[in-house]
Parts: C-alpha cells; sequence; structure tokens
C-alpha cells in the first residue's frame, strides 16, 4: 500500500510543498510545522527557571500567584508573529498544540511548576469562541498537559464580558476591579489544588489578573500562569 501512496505523496508534494509556518521555507523531511532553523531561533524567555522575571514583575502586589511563566519573546518583526496570527485568526488550533507540547516538555523539566494538578485554559466568551469555531488557549493547554501529562479542565471558569483584551486594553484595565468579568463553576474541582492558567499573549497582564483574581476570590488554591508569548513593544 505505502509503495503504491508513496509517488501520490511525491506529487502532491511538487504541487503542494509543506512548508514551514513561521518562515515560509520549504520543510524537509521530518520537520512538522516549523523548520528546524526556526524551532533552534525561538527567542526562548526561560522564565520558568526563575521566580522573579519580567512577567511575574507584571503581577507584583495585584494578585497572589506562585509562578509566572512564557515561552517566547514576542515583538513586531518576530517570524513567530505569523504563528500567533494563523493560530488566532486563521483556524490554525494544531500550531497551538504544537507550541504547547514544546513549552510543556520545559515546564516539566522544571521544579517551579512540579506541583501543578490541573491546567485551565483562560476561557473566551462564548460568543466569541462560536465565532472563531475554538478557543486557541485551550489548544495551548492541551499541548502543555500532553507534555506535563496533566489533565485539562474547561468547565470551571466562565467569561461573561465579550471583549478582546487586544484592542481594549484600556477598557480592560477599567474592568480589573470589575466584579463577574469571570464566573467560577463548580470551585470544588479547583480547591486545594495547584493551577496552572493558560493563555496565549502577555501584555499587560490585566485579564489574566482579573482571572487570577476572581478564582482565589471563590477557591482555596494556588495559581500559577504560563502563556505563551511574552510581548515586547
Ligand atoms: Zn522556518
Amino acid at each position: 500500500m505505502k509503495k503504491i501512496l508513496a509517488p501520490f505523496k511525491y506529487f502532491i508534494d511538487l504541487l503542494y510543498p509543506q512548508v514551514c509556518d513561521a518562515c515560509g521555507n520549504p520543510l524537509v523531511d521530518g520537520e512538522q510545522l516549523v523548520c528546524s532553523y526556526c524551532r533552534y531561533e525561538i527567542p526562548l524567555t526561560n522564565f520558568w527557571n526563575s521566580p522573579d522575571n519580567p512577567a511575574a514583575e507584571l503581577f507584583l502586589g495585584k494578585v497572589e500567584l506562585e509562578q509566572v511563566s512564557s515561552f517566547f519573546y514576542f515583538t513586531k518583526s518576530s517570524r513567530y508573529r505569523q504563528l500567533m496570527h494563523k493560530l488566532k485568526y486563521k483556524g490554525r488550533k494544531d500550531i497551538g498544540v504544537f507550541l504547547g507540547r514544546l513549552y510543556g516538555k520545559y515546564l516539566s523539566e522544571s521544579s517551579l511548576y512540579g506541583s501543578i494538578d490541573v491546567i485551565i485554559p483562560l476561557p473566551l466568551h462564548p460568543k466569541r469562541q462560536a465565532k472563531r469555531g475554538y478557543n486557541q488557549s485551550e489548544e495551548i493547554a492541551k499541548g502543555i498537559g500532553m507534555s506535563m501529562e496533566k489533565p485539562i479542565i474547561t468547565d470551571v471558569l466562565q467569561r461573561n464580558v465579550y471583549a478582546e483584551t487586544q484592542t481594549n486594553k484600556n477598557r480592560m484595565e477599567r474592568w480589573k476591579n470589575v466584579e463577574n468579568v469571570f464566573s467560577v463553576i463548580n470551585r470544588e474541582r479547583l480547591s486545594g489544588r495547584h493551577v496552572l492558567l493558560v493563555d496565549d499573549i502577555l501584555t499587560t497582564g490585566a485579564t489574566l489578573e482579573t482571572c487570577a483574581n476572581a478564582i482565589l476570590k471563590e477557591v482555596s488554591c494556588k495559581i500559577s500562569i504560563a502563556t505563551l508569548a511574552f510581548a515586547v513593544y
């Protein structure tokens, strides 16, 4: 069967060559989504090995967190910008799982994240999720969960305000202290546990701060945060 299909695969590859989702160069056999060059060029933050880092600083004095980490630095000219754009707006859920898995390997090797019990993706408002068809943070969480071998929980948090943080930063800042942006349901599932809250990009941290505070107000648990990207502007 393989022998018969191989020429077809060759032909299809000629017509539609698989290219790197970050730089657009053709992928060679064995490479998946991102070429080896781009993979080795990921601007890793290494935040997961240090409790005091620029991501954690964003939350100091605002919410009590165990650890905060991002996988890579994200600049306007970054080739990883392409990946994040495809993940968020082009239906490429597979990119979230792929990067989440890579990130999860680093997190699982860090003693700072050794006590994580469950992983929770930052929820989207149901209307936005219906429009996009998926929650990109959930796809990232799935990848992290695979590498860390921890369960993902998606039925404990609910987002009640329909707004995009990126485009409504100021409004989100104002909502920080507003109650009910997030609701916690089935709170007993989080009680006494160490929760890893996952999101795609860390910019001001306002949304994650609101979310973590909403959980801590309702449940006695520990919270750490992991985002794929750390915005540097
Ligand atoms: Zn590449």
